[in-house]
């Protein structure tokens, strides 16, 4: 079954389900992103310490990146980016990318002078400089920027936030999300609404139905994996995540583990960012198919073997545990190119094993 999206150019077609996981298609533009996708993160317009040829190429294959505006926005700053004719050509990457609103990164990086129903009045993290990010002043960024998908401006209140901050922290989300639809967006740019409400399962069904309402591309599950307990993570997404609409992609943002990527897949989650596997691979943290690999460990020193036998990846094909050991400890930069190689490449073929299955014992939709 394919569903057109409200943005001209975008559908979704779902291919099967099994329980609530579903294998789709979100076909776009700039070309076609088979779900579910694990999306890996380009924070400053870069997949750290990969080049686009390298994300592109097989196995890895990334069909989508994500971009930050917080950070963009603040450096190299919409003039450069916008010169240059958006973030696809600045950054040579020609497949889709989503860019997240700058809320999340204002909340949590920033020195907040003042949140109010129109906005928020921030420092800078780099350089102190005071900005105002409204939902306007968001969409216009996200549109110079070009991206594929924009993402509403929402507020993400902390996970343990006293109820009465939470529910200011709804409406503000939903009036956000009214605006960030009516302003005006780039040529072929989809728009996907965040579904707020902390890990109150009624609170979360309650903004979505206001947020559905509003009618987006897809609709995104915010504020999870923010410092809450995992159980209540998993309850939230067990209970919310196959009542959003079956015929709009369904996005967990920032979430996480290769075993929380199942259990969103299980739940009904068809796209997921993190910045697990890339952060974790140059901090010596190595995703196997064995299990966790912690590379600077001294039982590595003389291993020379590879980080995971079943991994197709150059650095796996052509490297040593040992030799990555001895690059991690000399502090030598092709460290952090070969780990983030090989762990995006792991999360990539993780996500589409379970997608194969999803095609192979789940019912044709
Ligand atoms: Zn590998």
């Amino acid at each position: 079954m394919r569903f057109d999206l409200p943005t001209p150019g975008f559908s979704f077609e779902l291919l099967a389900t099994l329980g609530h996981a579903r294998a789709g298609i979100l076909h776009t533009p700039r070309g076609d992103i088979p779900t579910p996708v694990f999306m890996p993160v380009g924070t400053l317009g870069t997949v750290k310490a990969m080049t686009a040829d390298e994300l592109r190429a097989e196995p890895l294959d990334a069909r989508i990146i994500l971009g930050n505006t917080y950070h963009l926005y603040l450096r190299p700053g919409l003039e450069v980016i916008g010169l240059a004719g958006g973030l696809h050509k600045f950054a040579a990457w020609d497949r889709p990318i989503l860019t997240d609103s700058g809320g999340f990164q204002v909340f949590s990086l920033a020195a907040i002078n003042q949140i109010d129903d129109d906005g928020v009045t921030f420092r800078s993290h780099i350089d102190g400089s005071k900005h105002r990010l409204t939902p306007e002043v968001s969409m216009h960024i996200q549109k110079t920027l070009g991206s594929d998908i924009a993402m509403c401006f929402d507020q993400c209140p902390p996970g343990d936030a006293p109820a009465d901050v939470q529910e200011v922290a709804l409406a503000r989300t939903t009036a956000w999300a009214a605006r960030c639809k009516a302003a005006e967006h780039a040529p072929g740019q989809a728009v996907f609404g965040i579904v707020q409400g902390g890990i109150d399962v009624e609170r979360r069904r309650r903004h979505m139905a206001e947020i559905t309402k509003l009618d987006f591309d897809g609709y995104a599950l915010g504020g999870l994996a923010v410092g809450e307990k995992v159980e209540d993570t998993y309850r939230v997404l067990d209970e919310v995540a196959h009542e959003l609409p079956a015929e709009r992609p369904r996005y967990l943002m920032g979430v996480g583990t290769p075993q929380d990527l199942e259990r969103g897949i299980t739940a009904g989650i068809d796209m997921f960012d993190c910045v697990m596997p890339t952060r974790n691979a140059r901090n010596g943290y190595l995703f196997t198919s064995q299990g966790r690999v912690n590379i600077p460990n001294a039982q590595y020193r003389t291993d020379l073997g590879p980080v995971d036998p079943a991994c197709p990846c150059s650095t796996c094909r052509t490297y040593s545990r040992a030799y990555l050991r001895h690059l991690y400890v000399a502090k030598e930069i092709l460290y952090a190119r070969l780990a983030t190689l090989h762990n995006l490449t792991f999360y990539a073929r993780h996500v589409r094993a379970l997608r194969e299955r999803i095609l192979a014992e789940g019912r044709r939709a």
